[in-house]
């Protein structure tokens, strides 16, 4: 089995620099990005590693891509002959992987098409086929259809396998695929989520067994600049969403939505404070955020809080925060902006 670990987005915002140093020191196949860019950074760190693009290579970015060596996302035979047309003008071989569509909708040509397109593309002379893939829309909620999907794609793998055309790599799983399916499809897997450490959460059930494995890579931490006792009826912060309902000790913290800690976190999420939960107060603002810190002794500022991560004894993941906001843990990791300064720590860190 191998794996193809996705790093788009800034590695999940882990920085895309830095994963991909550690990867390239710990161990990889392939790494998985959206875009060129994305793709020419991973170069910047080391040459000579195989790059998916999940993405659609626009036109304009198909001679880039021959170029750079990235492997794209194929689903037509117009795209493949993009590809072989300008592998061929550049004198070389562009190796490419095939999107099917089994119902994710995005990208990929239909089952119904798809034995066509790989004979054709297997035809063209400055192309090889690597790769055939589809992706799963609801591996995490929805075991039946995601079967469903399994099957189209076997449908497409048997009437390839009759003709000899199945190419050497074959994938399906993304994070919630290879945390649920008791069969993986194919020779490769496609995690991004997971290789953070964070269980895509949804209907499917994870055991606690399951759970124990991972452990998430980040934490987002700020700290306290203030603290003040105010009176019952007090209102705080932008459009006055909250006022106390009696005399509370409140502590500004330095992080707001600046720093990637959702607006939606208003008067929703907690954080930790000397390993104690303390709710969010009123609007998240650009750079800070309230916080209720009563029923904490001593907190002065300086004192670390945690958004997301452990402390003490408490701890905040990112799937609880994402759900506190109406998001996804995805969109909490994305959304962390460059303000926010980043520790790599352990003998990896690059
Ligand atoms: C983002 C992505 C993945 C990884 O998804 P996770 O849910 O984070 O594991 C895999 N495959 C494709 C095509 C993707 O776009």
């Amino acid at each position: 089995m191998k794996i193809v670990t996705v790093v788009k987005a800034d590695a999940y915002g882990h920085g895309l620099k830095q994963i991909a140093a550690l990867l390239m020191q710990s161990g990889t196949d392939i790494f998985g990005v959206a875009n060129l860019a994305e793709a020419q950074s991973i170069r910047c760190v080391g040459h000579g590693w195989p790059i998916l693009m999940l993405g659609a290579c626009l036109p304009h970015e198909v001679e880039a891509a021959v170029r750079d060596e990235v492997m794209p996302t194929i689903s037509s035979l117009a795209e493949a002959k993009a590809f072989n047309a300008a592998a061929g003008r550049l004198g070389k071989k562009s190796a490419v992987h095939l999107k099917v569509d089994t119902g994710m909708g995005r990208l990929g040509a239909p089952v119904a098409g798809a034995l066509r397109l790989v004979a054709a593309v297997t035809a063209l002379p400055h192309l090889s086929l690597a790769g055939l893939y589809t992706h799963y829309a609801a591996a995490e909620d929805d075991a039946a259809f995601t079967a469903a999907q399994q099957e189209r794609l076997a449908v497409v793998l048997a009437a390839l396998q009759a003709r000899g055309l199945v190419p050497p790599l074959v994938h399906a799983a993304n994070s919630a695929g290879l945390l649920h399916e008791r069969r993986i499809v194919g020779n490769v897997v496609r995690p991004g989520l997971l290789v953070y450490g964070v269980v895509p959460p949804g209907r499917r059930r994870v055991s606690a067994a399951q759970r124990g494995v991972f452990h998430p890579a980040l934490s987002l931490m700020c700290r306290v600049s203030f603290v003040k006792d105010v009176p019952k009826g007090t209102p705080l912060s932008y459009g006055h969403t909250f006022t106390t309902p009696r005399a509370m000790r409140v502590a500004t913290v330095t992080a707001g939505y600046g720093d990637g800690f959702p607006r939606a976190a208003s008067n929703r999420a907690e954080v930790l404070v000397r390993g104690r939960r303390c709710r969010v107060l009123g609007r998240v603002t650009m750079d800070q955020t309230l916080v209720d810190v009563s029923g904490v002794r001593g907190v002065k500022p300086e004192d670390e809080v945690v958004l997301i991560g452990r402390q003490g004894r408490g701890q905040i993941t990112v799937a609880e925060l994402a759900a506190a906001c109406g998001t996804i843990p995805w969109e909490i990791l994305t959304n962390i902006t460059y303000r926010v300064p980043r520790l790599y720590r352990g003998s990896h860190a690059a």
